[in-house]
């Protein structure tokens, strides 16, 4: 199995379907966003600062993401391959993933693009529901989404929370830096031919499926 990258705007679907995959694949989950909130909940100086950049939604130091990367990705149930969320986020974070992949002998894999429209992120941001625990998300606004009982985990009984830079305004700020950091991905994996473009504005099972279909096309 090789590793996979989902790239996407924000709120696009990366979380969802990285849950469903790592269940599908029996590989493991890693989002640099959770990565930093873990970060923050230990209430040092630096998650301090790392919150205020968070909520802003600018994107934090790539030496600090990729160190957190390097560490997490040397772990032994990495062996077989993950599924990366949100990292890269920039060129200069896609270029040193290249040397750490390189470093190890180790292929890229799987690059796709979660396609979604700016009002469908919007919503899927502002309805956002996350559970702390097991990561599942939910969202109140989209009624085949929502829990089965208001605010807890379906699969973990978990108490979901809202992210603190799900707001409008953040959203907007994060949209921004997306366009302007991460957009230029999209080129730079396009012309190593590994980009593939996925429709994530329909149901989750229709792109989960696509992403599948592709995972077996190319084994
Ligand atoms: P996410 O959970 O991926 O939506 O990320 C939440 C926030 O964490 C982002 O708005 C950034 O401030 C920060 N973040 C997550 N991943 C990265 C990354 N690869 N590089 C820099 N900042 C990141």
């Amino acid at each position: 199995m090789k590793s996979i990258i989902l790239l996407a705007a924000p709120a696009a679907g990366k979380g969802t379907q990285a849950q469903i995959l790592t269940e599908r694949l029996d590989i493991p989950h890693i989002s640099t966003g959770d990565l930093l909130r873990e970060s923050l909940s230990s209430g040092s100086k630096i998650g301090n600062e790392l919150k205020e950049i968070m909520e802003s939604g600018k994107l934090v130091s790539d030496d600090l993401v990729i160190d957190l990367l390097k560490t997490r990705i040397t772990k032994g149930d990495c062996s077989n391959g993950y599924i990366l969320d949100g990292f890269p986020r920039n060129i200069n974070q896609a270029i040193a993933y290249d040397k750490m992949l390189m470093e190890t002998s180790k292929e890229i894999g799987y690059v796709f693009l979660l396609d979604v429209d700016y009002d469908t992120a919007m919503k899927r941001s502002l309805g956002r529901l996350s559970c702390p625990n097991c990561k599942a998300v939910y969202n109140d606004m989209i009624l085949e989404s929502n829990p089965m009982v208001d605010n807890i985990c379906d699969i973990c009984g978990s108490s979901l929370e809202k992210r603190i830079d799900d707001n409008e305004e953040t959203f907007k700020n994060r949209y921004q830096t997306y366009q302007k950091e991460t957009k230029p991905l999209i080129n730079y994996y396009e012309e190593k031919k590994l980009l593939c473009h996925i429709d994530s504005g329909k149901k989750k099972e229709y792109t989960t499926n696509e992403i599948i279909k592709v995972l077996n096309l190319r084994k």
